[in-house]
């Protein structure tokens, strides 16, 4: 079915081939929430992006390995924690447990992992170690740099000029703009009344831009193949992670990177200030479906800027409701009716105007319009009673199917359905089991020095009695195959096939 994918890759500017380095297996690694606030329908734009590209790409017949940062230590969750006088765990966690819900009401399918950066200090440690022998960094009051004007393809991202930079200027904010280029903070001397930690490079705490570095590496290798984010993450932030990945490891950090596009609010930037920011939970309040949020956020290409208005999430509602009167007609479809009709090659042909569009660099416009044109063909037929029952079923599977890529939930005149896959008497390849998640643990396995660093995280939790925390990551490992053996040497492990396959 169908030719390439094509994806339109930032650092080259171009649309280009989609060839992993592992013939059938997608690694990719997404920046994930900076867990100070509740994350905005601006931010859920980009993650279900990413979450109709991981669908495509299984759809099409490829495992994924997918991983996703939590940023639970930065200048943003440093603030909030010291303003409420309390401690980064505490201030974080509340944020880190309203992300996951919310993805899950999205039916944004978990990635495999999600490491938290105050779990990663000693894999940042021996990266920030590397550029200091490399002489990409150096030391300057407590605090260590990446020296930007080591590092000759500086800029090659995000396209910036770095004529105007200022030899050995730099900054400590993880944030700034691309009018203030200058060398960036790897490491930061600890500060009155802010967490730090005691390593090997001295005390105190992690820029933003390492911990990607540092996990992506540590997850899918120090190459891989397609790296997501908004296009507010191009720079500072995916700029350093290549100078920062490449100048310690000397390989191509990422072949393709996606980012998405802004998500305005009636045209204008959102801000609390202007009263125009939304949540999902403020749509949800106003009597909205998850499903209409998700089904608005996909439905314009990732690469235009997604303009959201509530005459337009009334519009995802109504195409939902399209989709869900058909499916409901097809349902109604009686055992004696007719047949007659040619349904297989107006199936055949959505799909692969489906699958075409989203070839092509996830054009998602294309891929609908071939399905409401579907509804169109088919609608007169079932208003004349030309439509077999078995028929029907096909029709049934079809959409089936897709739904395991859009995930849009479509709705009845009562309500959602729900229950496509109880029409189709057979689902399609593509079908993707959304409560599980396609990929599981199969996709790839948890390199050995992940093990050990959530073995050892585990004990301390145990040793702090923290049992809530060091059950959550024996589940962890065990979904990733790993078994844990308690004994009086110490913590054994294993792997053990995956439970779920
Ligand atoms: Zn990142």
């Amino acid at each position: 079915m169908g030719g390439m994918i094509r994806f339109h890759n930032t650092l080259s500017g171009t649309v280009e081939d989609f060839v992993p380095l592992e013939p059938g297996l997608a690694k990719i690694y997404t920046c994930g929430p900076t867990v100070y606030d509740f994350s905005h329908i601006g931010n859920w734009r980009a993650y279900v992006f990413e979450d109709l590209l991981k669908r495509f790409l299984i759809y099409r017949g490829f495992r994924v390995a997918h991983v996703m940062n939590i940023t639970d230590v930065d200048d943003k969750t440093i603030k909030g924690a010291n303003a409420r006088g309390i401690g980064l765990d505490e201030y974080t966690k509340p944020f880190i447990e309203a992300f996951y819900a919310e993805r899950d009401r999205l039916a944004i399918l978990p990635a495999d992992h999600y490491p938290r950066a105050t779990g990663f200090i000693p894999e940042m440690v021996a990266v920030i170690k590397i550029l200091l022998e490399k002489g990409f960094a150096y030391r300057k009051d407590g605090s260590i740099y990446f020296a930007i004007d080591k590092f000759p393809a500086y800029g090659r991202l995000s396209k910036i000029n770095l004529e105007d930079l200022r030899p050995g200027s730099r900054g400590d904010a993880d944030e700034y703009e691309k009018e203030s280029v200058h060398d960036f903070a790897l490491w930061k001397a600890p500060k009155e009344g802010e967490p730090f930690w005691e390593t090997e490079i001295g005390p105190g705490r992690p820029g933003w831009h390492i911990e990607c570095s540092a996990m992506s590496s540590m997850y899918l290798g120090k190459t891989f193949d397609i790296h997501c984010g908004g296009v507010d993450n191009i720079f500072p932030h995916h700029e350093n992670e290549i100078a920062q990945s490449e100048a310690a490891n000397e390989v191509k950090f990422v072949n393709y990177w996606l980012h998405c596009h802004h998500l305005v609010v009636d045209g204008e930037k959102m801000a609390k200030s202007k009263g125009n920011f939304h949540r999902l939970a403020d749509l949800l309040a106003r009597g909205y479906d998850p499903f209409d949020v998700r089904y608005l956020l996909i439905s314009t290409h990732y690469r235009k800027m997604l303009n959201f208005t509530f005459e337009a999430l009334d519009q995802a509602r109504t195409a939902r409701r399209r989709i869900g009167n058909f499916l409901a007609e097809l349902k109604a479809v009686p055992d004696r009716a007719g047949s007659g009709a040619p349904v297989d090659t107006p199936i055949e042909e959505a799909r692969e105007g489906f699958a075409a569009g989203l070839d092509d660099d996830l054009n998602i416009s294309e891929a609908l319009a071939a399905i409401f044109t579907l509804i169109r063909t088919i609608n007169p037929l079932l208003v004349e009673g030309r439509v077999s029952r078995p028929d029907a079923i096909k029709l049934a599977a079809f959409f089936a199917e897709i739904e395991g890529v859009l995930a849009i939930r479509p709705l009845t005149a009562t309500g959602p359905t729900g229950r496509m896959s109880e029409i189709a008497a057979a689902s399609g390849p593509g079908k993707i089991d959304a409560a599980t998640g396609p990929t599981g643990p199969a996709s790839f396995d948890l390199p050995e020095g992940v093990v050990q660093r959530k073995i050892e995280e585990r004990q301390k939790a145990r040793a702090a009695k923290d049992f809530r925390l060091a059950d959550e990551i024996r589940k962890e490992l065990s979904d990733a195959g790993i078994v844990l053996e308690d004994t009086k040497d110490g913590v054994r492990w294993k792997r053990v096939s995956p439970p779920k396959a």
